[in-house]
């Protein structure tokens, strides 16, 4: 059989069993598509059936989670752990606590995250979990009932040598420390279980800025490969999260000026650009305060709140989507390229709408998928795991070293890989190419497990 009839058969036999989970099947149509040329040179992945069994996840668990509110009503949330893939290593990936937590999202999210981890170079396999709780408008009492009740089942099913969580949207180190407590009391046991912990118990000094500034420092060797640099580029971001804000301070480090940014409420364009003292007022009002960036335009007065609108209209050099999947659709993404936009780099997962990276393409701009360039959080929640089994901590410059590399690494692979298969400066491909291949191997390795 041909590859491209074998590819269609997969794709729908794919659809109908999973008929009903869209952005899981966006996600598998990515990474697929991507593989033509790697199958018609190594017939092997199609006879050992990599595409069926990479494509199902080694265990999907599934739970209930009851809680008291501070009134003491109870309420019921769903819980749930994607245990994906382990051919690579432990199952490693965050918790997401957010209203729109399904079964479905996470087994996307956990997919992307097999590709990922195995990017990293790290001996990290590809999971993820969550629940359908909103941390939003809820006070510290409730958020740790409910997440010592999440851990009350979730404890049978992780461990240091099985399964690690870490933070995601919605979960960050307030929740990490409530589910670590919980779990410790329940096995007894101090050990790195998670990451993403707080450096004073176990975590990597680094870990809440790896994601931002990994992005920061990939779209600098983006840039680069055009002769071109961050110093003065016109940046827009759109999370303003812990992922959105550090982006932001890493890329103001770097010489850029970043104009926009975004949360659930609206925009802000601050034509001005961020700065340090921005940055840290940023940091108060989102991790302490909890608070909505409209207040942001309150504080510095030449600063625009857009109430509900996002920032993709904003002109810029460089756009940074670090909120969530399909954040950013074909309109945005004519909309950017149209203000001569010329480099997009992902720091959330999927952000971009098939219709979006198509006109990216097209374009021919620079064009990263977040597997690749949000890789610097995971990266370094693998780098806590190391210190944690060497019972030792290493100091920022250590870990921002070891970052900055296999952050170059990732890029290089890319580049690498899509260049070896034909896709030349294709970010897609030669990530896909990259993570599939060491997992792909290693699984015909283990055998038919
Ligand atoms: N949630 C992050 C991600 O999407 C980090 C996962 C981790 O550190 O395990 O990659």
């Amino acid at each position: 059989m041909n590859t491209q009839t074998y590819l269609n058969d997969f794709l729908t036999q794919t659809h109908q069993k999973n008929a009903s989970q869209k952005v899981f099947l966006q996600a598998v149509e990515e990474v697929v598509r991507s593989l033509v040329p790697v199958l018609d040179q190594n017939p092997v992945y199609m006879k050992e059936k990599i595409l069926e069994r990479i494509v199902e996840p080694e265990r999907i668990i599934s739970f209930r989670v009851p809680w008291r509110d501070d009134k003491g009503e109870i309420h019921v949330n769903r819980g749930f752990r994607v245990q994906f893939n382990s051919a690579l290593g432990p199952y490693k990936g965050g918790i997401r606590f957010h209203s729109s937590v399904t079964a479905d999202s996470l087994k996307f999210l956990a997919f992307e995250q097999t590709f990922k981890n195995s990017l990293t170079t790290l001996p990290l396999g590809g999971g993820k979990g969550g629940s359908d709780f909103d941390t939003r408008g809820k006070s510290d009492t409730e958020v740790m009932r409910f997440c010592h009740a999440f851990i009350d089942e979730l404890y049978h099913h992780i461990g240091y040598h099985t399964d690690i969580p870490a933070g995601d949207l919605g979960c960050g180190a307030r929740e990490i420390g409530y589910m670590f407590g919980q779990y410790k009391k329940l096995t007894n046991d101090f050990t790195g279980a998670f990451t993403g912990k707080k450096p004073n118990w176990g975590g990597s000094l680094l870990r809440p800025q790896a994601t931002g500034y990994g992005i920061s420092y990939f779209a600098q060797n983006m840039l680069a490969t055009r002769g071109d640099e961050l110093n003065g580029k016109i940046c827009v971001v759109s999370g303003a999260g812990n992922v959105g804000i550090h982006t932001m301070e890493k890329l103001s480090e770097l010489g850029a000026k970043v104009v926009g940014f975004m949360d659930y409420d609206g925009s802000i364009y601050d034509k001005d650009g961020v700065n340090a003292e921005k940055i840290a007022f940023l940091k108060d009002l989102v991790f302490k305060r909890r608070g909505s960036v409209q207040e942001y335009a309150k504080k510095f007065k030449k600063a625009q709140f857009r109430p509900g609108k996002k920032t993709w209209d904003i002109p810029c050099d460089c756009a940074f989507p670090t909120a969530c999947e399909n954040e950013l659709n074909g309109e945005d993404a004519k909309m950017l390229l149209k203000n001569g936009c010329k480099c997009v780099c992902e720091g959330a997962n999927m952000p971009s709408t098939p219709e979006a990276v198509e006109a990216f393409k097209e374009a021919g701009i620079l064009y990263s998928p977040g597997k690749a360039s949000n890789a610097g959080g995971v990266a370094v929640s693998g780098l806590e795991m190391t210190q944690n089994s060497m019972r030792i901590y290493w100091t920022a410059q250590e870990v921002d070293a070891y970052l900055k590399r296999i952050m170059n690494n990732i890029h290089t692979s890319c580049l690498t890989y899509a260049e070896q298969f034909a896709q030349k400066g294709d970010y897609v491909a030669g990530a896909n190419i990259a993570g599939f291949l060491k997992v792909a191997d290693s699984m015909i390795d283990q055998g038919l497990v």
